[in-house]
C-alpha cells in the first residue's frame, strides 16, 4: 500500500488550510494550523502560507496537490483517476471527486467506521473490512452502488469497533451511505454527487492542471 511517510500536518500547512487528515486531532488546539499559522520551512514564517507569486499555474497545481493529499492517494494514481474521469460522461472534474469518493478507504471514512481517510485506509489493509461478505483489503477498490460494506465478522470483538459502535449511535452518514451501528455495517446507495461531497476544492482548477 503506497502512502506518503511526510509529516501529515505539514501538508496542512503548506496548503494553508486544515485538511483534516488525523482525525479528532484535527478539531482540537494540537492542530497545527491552530499553532502554527504559517508554511513549514526555513522561510515559512514570512506570513504566507503560500510562497512566490499567485500564477494560474500553481494555483492549478495547489488545487490538485490539495485533493490528493486529503484523499491519500499518490501521483500516478491520481493521473488514473483522472483519466478514467475523462473518459466518463459529465463533467470531468465532478466525475473525479466521485471516482475518489468511491475508494473503499473513503466510504468506510464516510460511513464513521474511522476518525480519517488514512486511519480507514490502516483497516481496509489489515482486513477488517468486507464487501459484499468479501474480506477486502484494497484501500483503492472503488465501490458500487448496493455494495454492503462491513467490519470483518472477527474483527467486531476488537475493543476499537466496540468503541465505534457506542459512537456511531450519534453519527450522521454521508447522504449516499446508510449505516448500521449495531451490525458495523452499511451500504452505498449511490455514487456521491458534486453536490453530495462536502469539500471546498475547485476541481475545474485540476482538470486545467492536467489538460496543459
Ligand atoms: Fe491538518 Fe489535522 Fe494536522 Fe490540523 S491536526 S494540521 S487539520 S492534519
Amino acid at each position: 500500500m503506497a502512502r506518503t511517510i511526510k509529516p501529515v500536518c505539514k501538508l496542512c500547512r503548506r496548503e494553508g488550510e486544515k485538511l483534516f487528515l488525523k482525525g479528532a486531532r484535527c478539531m482540537s488546539p494540537k492542530c497545527a494550523i491552530e499553532r502554527r499559522g504559517y508554511a513549514p520551512g526555513q522561510h515559512g514564517k514570512t506570513g504566507q502560507f503560500r510562497r512566490g507569486r499567485s500564477t494560474d499555474y500553481l494555483n492549478q497545481l495547489r488545487e490538485k496537490q490539495k485533493a490528493r493529499r486529503i484523499y491519500g492517494v499518490l501521483e500516478a494514481q491520481f493521473r488514473r483517476y483522472f483519466q478514467i474521469a475523462l473518459r466518463s460522461k459529465g463533467l470531468t472534474g465532478a466525475m473525479l471527486l466521485t471516482l475518489l469518493e468511491s475508494r473503499l478507504d473513503n466510504v468506510v471514512y464516510r460511513m464513521g467506521l474511522a476518525t480519517s481517510r488514512a486511519q480507514a485506509r490502516q483497516l481496509v489493509a489489515h482486513g477488517h473490512i468486507d464487501v459484499n461478505g468479501r474480506r477486502t483489503d484494497a484501500a483503492s477498490y472503488l465501490a458500487k452502488p448496493g455494495d454492503v460494506i462491513a467490519v470483518h465478522p472477527a474483527s467486531r470483538e476488537l475493543n476499537y469497533f466496540k468503541t465505534v459502535v457506542k459512537e456511531l449511535a450519534d453519527y450522521v452518514p454521508a447522504k449516499w451511505v446508510t449505516i448500521e451501528p449495531s451490525q458495523l455495517s452499511g451500504k452505498m446507495l449511490n455514487r456521491p454527487t458534486r453536490e453530495e461531497i462536502d469539500l471546498t476544492l475547485n476541481e475545474q482548477l485540476i482538470v486545467e492542471y492536467y489538460s496543459r
